[in-house]
Parts: C-alpha cells; structure tokens; sequence
C-alpha cells in the first residue's frame, strides 16, 4: 500500500516552506503527497510582499477533488489565513471523514510577516483543534492561543500545554525551538502522559520552513503507520538534520530554508 498524505497549506513561491516544504518532506520520507493549496504567497528569503487568498469555496473543490478520488491516510494543515476558509477546510474534513489530522497553527512568517489574521485565531480554536490528532504550536503560537505570556520554562511549557488539551486537542506538541537555553526542548502533551524531545540547539539564520517541514514529518510517519509518539520522534530527528545541513544551501539574502 502507498502512504500517502494531503496538505492543506498556503505556497510560498520562494520554495522555502509551506506547500513546497510540506511536498519536499513527504518525498524525503517515502510518502506521496498531494496539496489544497489555502493562498498564495508571493515570497522569498526576506519575506512576503503580497497573499493572494484562495477563494473557500475553491479550496473545498480542492478537497473535495483530492479526498473524492485518491485514499489519504493523514492531512497535515498549514497556513490559512482567513476565517472563511478554516471553516470550509472544517467542512471538508467533516464531509470526507478524515480521521488522522496534524494541525500546525500557522501565524507568522520567519521573516516575521503575518500569514492568519488575528479574528481567525479563534475560529482555529473552535473549528480546527477539536478535529486534530496533534496541534503543533511553537511558544509564540500557544502564547497567542492562549492570551498568555510565551513559556520560559518547562514548567510554563506543560501548563501551557495541557491548557491546549483542554481546548480540545488530544495531543499537542509544543515547540521550544523560539525558547533559549543549549537545548531545543519540545513537549508531546496527550491526556495519557507527557513525553519531553531535546535536541542541541544549532545557531544558523537560515530556518524558514522548519515548522512546516515537522508538522509534514510528523503527518508522513503516521501514513507509514507509526504511532504518535514514534511519529513525533522521527520528525524530531529529520529536522534537526535538515537545520544542521541548512547552512550548506546558499539561496537568498535573508532568512534561507533548511535542507531536505
Ligand atoms: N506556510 C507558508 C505558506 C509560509 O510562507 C510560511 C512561512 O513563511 C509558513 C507556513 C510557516 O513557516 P515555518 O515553517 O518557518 O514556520
């Protein structure tokens, strides 16, 4: 049986995250891979200039396409930038019955630019989170779904955490990438207990598509049919290869992509 997997995700015509890191990723890791495509970016190493938002009613048609026809096992959710159009990718899930989904609350750029307006948090909140398998926040993104301060701690980290199970996520993987300290540290939260993922930390400038690429990481592990925690391990494992050989890539003036 092929793995397969589906993101739903904006494109940054810059090559370096979104759709382009979702696809690259699922190929590196054995799974096929197919796109809804959310928006348009028009983007590069230094940040985005315009987004050209797909109409809700395209991206169902897109679903409706993919999901009608080809046998999915995990949608991966990325960028999607306006209320409207979380709720037609909550339909569409709901209409194809899609089981195994991993939500990476996309809100901003590396480059610091937005990518989902702020009235549109709460709409992910309600319509998204309760569907998903794992939501994948970093510190900034629990932060803003929780009106709170961004975690300092690893304290902070499983209070905040467990604050985003009660939302009604029945896991989630909160990201230390944006923490300090040598380590990068990562939580997997789920109603059943807490596993902690550390990795050294690696200074380079060049990270776009590092959310992208794990969240994709993670969907392709549980096509293959690893479980949560494996999944998540895996992905650990293949983005911090693909941040410590980013400095090898040469591509653009600012902040570059990490390397497949
Ligand atoms: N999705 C799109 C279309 C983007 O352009 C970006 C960042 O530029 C992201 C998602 C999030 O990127 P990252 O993986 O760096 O968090």
């Amino acid at each position: 049986m092929t793995a397969i997997a589906l993101t739903i995700a904006g494109s940054d015509s810059g090559g370096g995250a979104g759709v382009q890191a979702d696809l690259k990723t699922f190929s590196a890791l054995g799974v096929y891979g197919a796109s809804v495509i959310t928006a348009l970016t028009a983007q590069n190493t230094l940040g985005v200039s315009a987004i050209h938002d797909v109409p809700p009613e395209f991206v169902r048609a897109q679903m409706d396409a993919v999901l009608g026809d080809i046998k999915v096992n995990t949608v991966k959710i990325g960028m999607l930038s306006r209320p409207e159009v979380i709720r037609a990718v909550a339909d569409g899930l709901d209409a194809h019955a899609v089981q195994t989904i991993v939500l990476d609350p996309v809100m901003v750029a590396a480059s610091g630019d937005p990518l989902l307006v702020p009235e549109a948090v709460a709409v992910l909140i309600d319509d998204l989170v309760p569907r998903a398998l794992v939501i994948t926040p970093n510190l900034p993104e629990a932060a803003r779904m929780l009106k709170t301060d961004i975690a300092d701690s690893r304290d902070a980290m499983r209070g905040q955490a467990n604050a985003l199970l009660q939302l009604g996520a029945r896991a989630v993987l909160l990201k230390g990438g944006h923490g300090s300290g040598r380590e990068s540290v990562d939580l997997l939260a789920t109603h059943g207990g807490e596993t902690w993922f550390s990795a050294p930390r690696h200074e380079t400038r060049n990270t776009h598509g590092t959310g992208c690429t794990l969240s994709s990481a993670i969907a392709a592990g549980l096509a293959r049919g690893l479980a949560l925690t494996e999944a998540v391990g895996a992905a650990k494992a293949y983005v911090t290869a693909a941040i410590r050989a980013a400095d090898r890539l040469s591509i653009g003036a600012g902040h570059g992509p990490v390397h497949h």
